[in-house]
């Protein structure tokens, strides 16, 4: 039936076949899936078909044709002729083809543009975050600059404060010293010879009043400034209290009671620290527990295991005590609760070296004290100068 309707064409000779003309196949039409034969399709199906051919024409040009076929069948329903209606779409296809081809062209430039588009936005974003880095530094280093001159004032301030502090502390001991030394010139004219000793005396008290202060300030400036040169090494702790009880018992002239309570049991504990500035501390402390309690009250030093790393050394008086409202302000220099002191001697300087000595050493300090009850201040002290908090 096919090879009939390609007589159409003219160039029909016998033995070609519709496929070989149409398709330039060797294969018959059904065969490839590209190509099923209507006619084929219409034998099984008994329905009419439509299938999309590509055929060659006669200057041997591709076309693409819709194929439209129909069956015609006898009275008695046999398939007798199938008519097939060819359109050619071949113009309807490449203009899709084009369409299609454009489609994938402007897809590709629209992907292309994206992307030139997006690295010139991550360009950007790089050099807005880098420009907001240099800015956040520049804040930064604005308000260190800030707080760095805050600091500077506040230090002159400070060191303006304690220049006249000293020299305030300075006059006392001075004024003692000239009014004396007034009086002794008078004494001799008037030949009171018995008059110097009590004035003589008076000025090596001030003397070594001011003496202590001048190395106290001292010490405090080399801590301040972090040049405390530590020379730490394996001590003894309870050679080390008992060296300052012969020093202190010197000073007391046995008129005061203090009570050693060692409740490790070891006759010996071993440290590594530095020695001399634990000594200061230890002494600075009970030296004022004896000066801010009565001469008929004791002081008790209690020595005990607070840690597997950490000693733990009470020194507890039954003086005067210290207010709650003190409390925070007894390390502070030149701190000292005019108040309740009276005329005990002092310079405020005392606590203020044992704070700075103990944080170097990394020894913790806990003060609780009432008033009229006493005070109890308590070291712990690290076995290897290392830091550790007590609970
Ligand atoms: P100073 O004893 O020379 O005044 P410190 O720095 O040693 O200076 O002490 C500061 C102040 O803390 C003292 O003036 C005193 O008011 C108070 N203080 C220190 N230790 C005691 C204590 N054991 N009992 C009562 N008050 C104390």
């Amino acid at each position: 039936m096919a090879n009939s309707a390609t007589k159409a064409r003219g160039d029909y000779y016998e033995g070609i076949t519709c496929y070989a003309l149409t398709h330039h196949s060797a294969e018959e039409c059904g065969n490839t899936p590209e190509h099923p034969c209507p006619v084929e399709v219409i034998k099984k199906t008994k329905k009419p078909y439509s299938v999309m051919h590509i055929l060659y024409d006669n200057d041997n040009t591709k076309r693409h044709y819709k194929v439209n076929a129909y069956p015609i069948f006898d009275n008695d329903g046999k398939l007798i002729q199938v008519i097939e209606s060819l359109i050619d779409v071949t113009g309807e296809i490449l203009a899709k083809e084009k369409i299609k081809n454009l489609n994938i062209e402007l897809e590709q430039k629209v992907e292309e543009r994206t992307q030139q588009l997006n690295e010139a936005l991550n360009k950007l974003q790089n050099q807005n975050d880098a420009l907001k880095n240099i800015s956040q530094s520049l804040e930064i280093s604005n308000q260190n600059l800030e707080k760095s001159l805050e600091k500077e004032k506040e230090v002159s301030l400070l060191k303006s404060e304690f220049v006249s502090m000293i020299s305030h502390e300075y006059r006392t001991p001075l004024t003692i010293i000239l009014t004396s030394s007034e009086l002794i010139e008078k004494f001799l004219k008037s030949n009171e010879l018995e008059k110097m000793p009590k004035l003589i005396e008076r000025i090596q008290v001030s003397v070594s009043d001011m003496e202590k202060m001048l190395e106290d300030i001292l010490l405090l400036g080399k801590s301040e400034k972090g040049i405390i040169n530590l020379k730490n090494k394996q001590v003894d702790l309870i050679q080390i209290i008992n060296e300052l009880m012969n020093t202190i018992n010197v000073y007391i002239n046995g008129k005061r009671e203090i009570i050693l309570n060692n409740h490790t049991n070891n006759k010996t504990l071993s440290i590594i620290t530095d020695a001399y500035y634990l000594k200061q501390i230890i002494q600075n402390i009970i030296l004022n527990a004896l000066k801010y309690s009565a001469i008929d009250q004791p002081v008790i030093i209690d020595i005990s295991s607070y840690s597997e790393s950490l000693i733990k050394l009470e020194i507890i008086d039954f003086g005067m005590g210290i207010s709650d409202k003190d409390i925070d302000n007894i390390f502070e220099p030149f701190y000292r609760n005019k108040e309740n002191i009276g005329s005990i001697r002092g310079h405020g300087l005392g606590l203020t070296i044992v704070k700075k000595l103990a944080d170097a050493l990394n020894i913790q300090i806990r003060v609780s004290s009432e008033l009229e009850k006493g005070s109890k201040f308590s070291l712990f002290i690290p076995l290897s100068n290392q830091i550790e908090s007590p609970r």
